[in-house]
């Protein structure tokens, strides 16, 4: 099985034919996984074909393990509730943060309104768009034992987004211990440590802005 990576949720139509030619290559079979990825079945002698393939098609392979994974995100524009461009702002999330190393599989989805299509507090890191900006939950996590995330900042701008995910990574590579996942960290320390260095970064922002 490959899973190309698709930021953001969106595919163009010449990419979905081509993910049918590959699939077609291969077992003759798909699976969409409930990541939002597609999972393509084909055989190991085809295996670099379909790469290529891939590559041709602007796709990359998810990254897997534990890296931080493709960045999911709800309909966004494309539904009347939304409130917030959250397939684009997926997209550029992803571009900048999917496939770092981390010490666990570090999930993050951006929904566009309250309804958090794309499970935002079951998030290490989640945005739910509101009016006046994205809520942004950390901590959270699906499973059988599901955590929700706690509400870390409020009224967050695309423009902030990136630099909130950079703030909340670096104390969790700093603080976690081997294979921890985020929620335990905030279990162990608190959420304080992680809102002092996101609040940090959007102080600085606004500083500039009013530069
Ligand atoms: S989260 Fe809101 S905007 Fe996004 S798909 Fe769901 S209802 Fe629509």
């Amino acid at each position: 099985m490959i899973y190309p990576s698709i930021p953001g949720g969106i595919l163009t139509a010449e990419q979905l034919v081509r993910l049918g030619e590959i699939a077609g290559a291969g077992k003759g079979l798909a699976k969409i996984s409930v990541g939002q990825m597609i999972g393509i079945l084909t055989t190991p002698e085809k295996l670099d074909e379909a790469l290529a393939a891939l590559a041709e098609a602007g796709l990359a392979p998810a990254p897997l393990g534990t890296k931080v994974r493709t960045v999911r995100s709800c309909s966004g524009l494309l539904c009347p509730n939304a409130k917030q461009d959250s397939v684009e702002d997926a997209k550029r999330l992803n571009g900048l943060f999917s496939g770092r190393d981390v010490p666990r599989p570090f999930r993050m989805s951006v929904s566009a309104c309250r309804n958090s299509c794309a499970e935002s507090m079951l998030q290490d890191v989640g945005f739910i768009g509101t009016p006046d900006g994205y809520n942004v939950y950390i901590g959270g996590k699906a499973g059988g034992t599901p955590v929700i995330g706690e509400l870390a900042a409020k009224g967050v701008s695309a423009a902030q987004m990136p630099g909130v995910v950079e703030a909340v990574l670096d104390v969790y590579q700093r603080e976690a211990g081997a294979r921890e996942q985020l929620y335990k960290v905030i279990a162990r320390l608190g959420i304080d440590i992680f809102e002092k260095a996101i609040n940090e970064v959007l102080n600085d922002n606004k500083n500039r802005e009013n530069r």
